[in-house]
């Protein structure tokens, strides 16, 4: 790396004593690069085995990487926490402003530890941190709220970026998210409930550093060369035209969509809410993170007329994307738009992970269907299939649980279904709860051995489209694809590069691209680096109790027809078996 650049400062912030420090820790720059790399190292060196996740020794680390603010589409940031939710690695990316104000305020990495008395926020700008009192912002109803006033109060200079947790966060709930910039979240695991935990509403964090390039000419070059490639090749069209939401009425032709807790693949009446539908009769504008010349985040209005004059609407914007259409509409059964809006706009005044609630509210519902649970357990509220003014009930029930049962679903559907029954329908692996895939056992591999149980650790799902139907391969095979992906995406987010980005970013890319900023690593010397990575985080996994042998599997998976027709107790175990003779 350059000899200045301040990527590898670490700053540590105790919010028991109110104290911070900056250590240099090029140790672990140079040898993880940044982002997961060395959130994963820092994790492992600040998290005492066996820790309660809640407990305030337990550390948040975010983590930024040497692209960042550098070049296009290197805007993520990555969180690192054990997680509330699962007990194992917590791990989820953001993007927004967050990373290039870490990156422009002077750091790479930010520890946080200890718990205050009393809810503060964060202000972290030119090399000071101050502790500010967040007792009023504290069990207000809608989370956009604190991060006005926030924004209002502090100033800064350069770029800022503001987080903030809602109430879910406050009251711990175990799948809270942390919100930055209104539309971009570190929204699987629970982050929001670490924030909770030590009373931490948010941070506003600032600067406007420069940052040192090896050839200035080259860099141009390069610059222009990814940011043409971005907005004038097809590679990432998609994104910025109907955005990720295109994928629902292509996942429900090949019959990969779960519908009503995946107790069907698709769906007759799914063409209102599909990502065409939505983009042309709602979208309102598009929003970019910052150094993103893509923009794919999606902002439709909500039209809702007040009470007392049915002539006068209030407009808000809700973001919307193929996983949020998926878990609050096609899971739940909800298949008209305005609905499905005001369903995301409640999910996202509370804070919590919407893929979670998704399912936590399909498990519930059928649960209801086949009277295992009643209306007492739910508070008075009856629900079914659809009904959008229940769930929003619902939700903001389980946020402040009045039974027994909100209370267990307040901590997961796997908590929840061991303790009421229906495991054989919870939609969950590894305890996090299933992204919008049922494309084949590719992807359920996938969310079962990625080290944080997540679609995204490996693209699971783009191996049954793309290969198992056209290839007969085997379950070894299917799991050493995904292990090799997976190792590819620890650099890229190790340089904190978006993984939408992943068809420009390939491994030669992010080598030419670190030259430029002072690192010699080949593209084969990246991929033994991100091969280190993963399995660093499966020495935490593995500290932490993770055993393959303890994955439970929802038999669901097995009765609903998908594309591939594979997907059979012998190939999931099968590729559980062989993972695990490679990682054990
Ligand atoms: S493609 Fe989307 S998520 Fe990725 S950096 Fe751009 S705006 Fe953000």
């Amino acid at each position: 790396m350059m000899p200045n650049d301040t990527l590898s400062k670490v700053l540590y912030i105790d919010l028991s004593k109110k104290k911070f420090e900056t250590k240099d820790r090029r140790d672990l720059f140079e040898k993880y690069l940044g982002g997961t790399g060395v959130a994963t190292q820092l994790l492992l060196e600040e998290c005492p085995e066996g820790l309660n996740p809640l407990h305030p020794d337990a550390p948040i680390i975010f983590a930024v990487g040497p692209l960042t603010g550098v070049f296009p589409l290197a805007s993520k940031t990555c969180a690192m926490f054990k997680s509330p939710h699962t007990g194992d690695l917590g791990e989820s990316h953001a993007g927004g402003r967050s990373a290039i104000a870490i990156r422009m305020a002077g750091y790479g990495a930010i520890v946080i530890k200890g718990a205050s008395e009393i809810p503060v926020y964060l202000t972290i700008q030119g090399g000071k941190v101050k502790f500010k009192n967040a007792t009023t912002l504290w069990g207000m109803k809608d989370g956009s709220i604190p991060a006005r006033v926030m924004r209002q109060n502090e100033k800064g200079e350069g770029l800022r970026a503001i987080f903030r947790i809602g109430t879910a966060g406050e009251n711990l709930v175990t799948y809270s998210n942390v919100t930055t910039e209104t539309y971009r979240h570190f929204g699987r695991l629970g982050l929001g409930a670490v924030f909770g935990s030590k009373k931490l509403k948010g941070m506003v964090i600032s600067g406007k550093q420069m940052i040192e390039v090896n050839n200035k000419k080259e860099y141009r070059n390069l610059y222009d060369q990814i940011y043409k490639t971005a907005t004038e090749s097809p590679i990432m069209k998609k994104y910025h035209d109907v955005g990720t939401a295109i994928n629902i009425k292509a996942l429900n032709f090949i019959k990969a969509l779960p519908v009503k807790n995946l107790q069907f693949s698709s769906s007759e009446s799914i063409e209102p809410v599909s990502g065409e539908s939505i983009a042309q009769h709602h979208l309102a504008r598009r929003v970019a993170c910052a150094h993103c010349p893509v923009a794919c985040i999606h902002l439709a209005f909500l039209r809702e007329p007040y009470d007392d004059d049915p002539y006068f609407y209030k407009t808000s914007p809700v973001c919307y994307d193929f996983e949020l259409i998926y878990s609050l509409g096609t899971m739940v059964g909800i298949d008209e738009p305005t609905n499905l809006l005001k369903l995301i706009d409640i999910v996202e005044q509370v804070g919590v992970d919407a893929m979670s609630m998704g399912v936590i509210l399909a498990w519930m519902t059928e649960m209801y269907e086949r009277k295992m649970i009643s209306p007492d357990d739910l508070d008075g509220t009856e629900i079914k299939w659809g009904d959008s003014d229940a769930y929003i009930e619902i939700v903001r029930k389980i946020v402040n649980p009045t039974t027994d049962f909100l209370k267990a679903c307040s901590r997961g559907v796997d908590h929840a279904a061991n303790q009421y029954g229906g495991k054989e329908f919870a939609m969950q692996f590894g305890k996090n709860e299933m992204a919008g895939y049922h494309t084949g056992p590719s992807g359920y591999l996938g969310f079962l051995l990625g080290a944080r149980h997540s679609h995204l650790d490996n693209g699971g799902y783009s191996i049954d489209q793309k290969d198992l139907i056209k290839i007969d391969l085997t379950a070894q095979q299917v799991v050493d694809k995904l292990l090799e992906e997976e190792a590819i995406r620890q650099i890229l987010s190790s340089v904190a590069v978006c993984f939408f980005a992943r068809g420009i970013y390939d491994l030669k890319m992010v080598s030419e691209a670190l030259k430029l900023l002072g690192y010699d690593l080949s593209d084969t010397r990246l991929a033994e680096i991100g091969k280190q990575i993963h399995l660093n985080k499966y020495t935490f996994k593995m500290r932490e109790g993770f055993r393959f042998e303890k994955l439970d599997i929802p038999e669901r998976i097995y009765e609903t027809a998908d594309p591939t027709g594979k997907i059979t107790r012998k190939f999931i175990h099968e590729g559980i078996n062989y993972a695990k003779s490679l990682i054990d």
